[in-house]
């Protein structure tokens, strides 16, 4: 008898799948991880969708990939998001003595989804987590980030993070990316959500006399490099979920303005209608087929 309607089955977790060796700055990919995520019988064939979150640590990556995590395990209930007593859990399984490692989390469960028109495909989720304290893991940074550019289907990134990287992803064409942006504390100038979102967005992306030569020429590339690119502006999730050492995740201590938003945030991404398979040079990829491209993109990176 399941007596949480969220729970994480037995043995599921994130997987490390690729690392970073902050001593040679060399990236290493678990092929033999990822190939048992995979290359289960039930996925490999399927079409994937591959949703990652992006940014760097202590950023609340974790905190909304369990929200993920949550929807995909209640699909066709409206209350997804679960009671107000059970605690999140998920990526953030380990809580606060959770080993901090920078590089690509994926998760081992892969979610297979039936879309309207009958077909099914294979969800994977993503967590890609970078440092920002030296010159050389920044660029450790953008490295990881575009690794996980490359293979995902839908991006989430944090808006400084996203800017950075940018630069690395020049001229290659991409699918959707999402800004997301946490603690906005400006709604009477962009009201919460894609609506305002868009509209800030917008407004960063305008290429001004002004700006540095190169800074321009990210702006006006940017559109051409991704089919989508949307932001979304998330309130403050509150006080308990920011600084109290005890919050377990828990919906009754999140503020409520945070879980309206979040409650149309996660949908946008994951609900069978707007699920985005992952392409590469026009062509619909497969799981069997992602397992390749992360071994040749890897080897870009290695040398
Ligand atoms: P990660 O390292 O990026 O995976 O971050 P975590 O999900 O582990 O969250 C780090 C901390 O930030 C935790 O204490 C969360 O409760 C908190 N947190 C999660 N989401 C938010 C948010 O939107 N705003 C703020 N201020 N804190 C958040
Ligand atoms: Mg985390």
């Amino acid at each position: 008898i399941h007596t949480s309607c969220d729970s994480v089955p037995e043995g599921a977790r994130p997987i490390q799948i690729v690392i970073t060796n902050e001593d040679d700055h060399k990236f290493e990919l678990d092929a033999a991880a990822l190939e048992k995520i995979l290359m289960q019988e039930h996925v490999k064939d399927l079409s994937v969708v591959v949703v990652s979150v992006a940014g760097a640590f202590r950023k609340g990556k974790s905190f909304l990939l369990d929200f993920m995590l949550r929807y995909m395990h209640n699909q066709s209930s409206e209350s997804w998001m679960g009671g107000d007593d059970e605690p999140l859990t998920g990526f953030s399984w380990r809580g606060g003595c959770e080993r901090e490692t920078t590089g690509i989390q994926a998760w081992s469960e892969v979610f297979v989804v039936e879309k309207e028109d009958g077909t099914k495909v294979a969800v994977l989720l993503v967590d890609t987590q970078g440092a920002f304290d030296s010159q050389s893991t920044i660029k450790d940074c953008a490295t990881v980030f575009a690794l996980s550019t490359m293979t995902s289907s839908v991006q989430c990134v944090w808006d400084k993070y996203g800017r950075l990287a940018m630069e690395e992803i020049y001229e290659k064409p991409f699918q959707k990316l999402l800004f997301l942006i946490r603690d906005w504390c400006y709604p009477y100038e962009h009201g919460y959500g894609l609506k305002g979102g868009n509209c800030f967005l917008d407004r960063r992306l305008q290429v001004k006399q002004n700006q540095h030569e190169e800074l321009q020429n990210v702006r006006k590339h940017i559109h051409n490099c991704f089919s989508s690119i949307g932001c979304f502006l998330l309130p403050h999730p509150g006080l308990k979920v920011a600084t109290n050492p005890h919050f377990d995740g828990r919906l009754r201590d999140i503020d409520d303005e945070f879980k309206k938003e979040l409650q149309n945030l996660v949908p946008l991404l994951l609900a069978p209608e707007n699920l985005v398979e992952k392409e590469i040079g026009g062509a619909k990829v497969t799981c069997r087929d992602l397992l390749e491209y992360f071994k040749a993109y890897i080897q870009i990176y290695q040398g």
